[in-house]
């Protein structure tokens, strides 16, 4: 018996002696010299970690039905110029000094402005529009100066519906900016706002139209917020003199239509 005993523990040796060699030539044994471990170091927590929140929204408060702030945009700035006349008028200069005034009437309606340049800067496109979409019961304005229009008359752009770039038109020319359709929630009421302050213009400028514009306006694209484009002409005019003389009507034209604006905003409607 202790012979046949000792025999069938020998036996079980080798097996388990060939087992163990068959393991450890298992391919997951030799691991090249210069491999590094992150593979199965990584591979851990990835197994390990709880799985990562979903992020959630905030129950919202109610909507914001006080309009109380003007972002103000002199368009242009810095190295460029915007339109140039060629007596030597620059868009740039004269937007700057059209802001200044509209704000001061914007300001005597109890409305907040905030300038989206102060000086001879230029923020960029996403610059201006990230000052907009920080505000809560704003509306953004961007002044420009045009090179083309009968001198003397205001055009009022809100962003046409149909320029709004799709998705993934836009990702693939640009690869960024989700918030490229930010306007797309405010077409009616930057419509809206256009139409009031092109009235506006039409009874200050005469030749104006009675009617605002669509375009697409790239600046009012990433707005989240009712926003237009005033367009005053022009740069062409021989000397700054007739466009100095229309801040005055344009600030007051303005601030009475972004005041006629915010009662119908408040009021929730469009
Ligand atoms: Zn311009």
């Amino acid at each position: 018996m202790p012979s046949k005993l000792i025999g069938l523990i020998f036996v079980w040796m080798i097996a388990a002696a060939q087992v163990f060699s068959a393991q450890a030539q298992s391919p997951q044994a030799p691991a090249a010299p210069g491999q590094p471990a992150p593979q199965t170091s990584t591979a851990v927590p990835q197994q390990t970690l709880p799985a990562p929140a979903q992020p959630t929204v905030e129950p919202t408060a109610p909507p914001q039905k006080t309009l109380a702030i003007v972002v103000l945009d002199p368009a242009h700035g810095g190295a460029d110029l915007g339109a140039r006349g060629s007596s030597g008028i620059s868009e740039s200069d004269v937007v700057l000094s059209f802001a200044r005034l509209v704000r001061i009437s914007l300001e005597a309606q109890g409305l907040r402005v905030i300038l989206t340049r102060q000086a001879n800067d230029d923020p960029s496109f996403d610059d201006r529009s990230r000052m907009a979409n920080a505000q809560r019961g704003d509306v953004f304005i961007t002044l420009h100066v045009s090179s083309t229009g009968q001198p003397g008359t205001v055009r009022v752009y809100s962003m046409a519906q149909m320029a709004l770039p799709q998705k993934s038109a836009f990702a693939s020319r640009s690869g960024l900016l989700p918030w490229d359709r930010a306007q797309f929630s405010f077409i009616e009421q930057s419509r809206r706002l256009a139409e009031l302050i092109q009235i506006q213009m039409a009874q200050r400028f005469r030749g104006s139209s009675e009617t605002p514009f669509e375009a697409p306006v790239r600046q009012l694209r990433t707005v989240g917020a009712p926003a237009v484009a005033i367009e005053v002409s022009s740069v062409s005019v021989p000397d700054r003199a007739p466009l100095d003389q229309m801040g005055p009507g344009l600030a007051d034209g303005v601030a009475r239509a972004v005041a006629a604006f915010r009662t119908i905003y408040e009021a929730g409607g469009k």
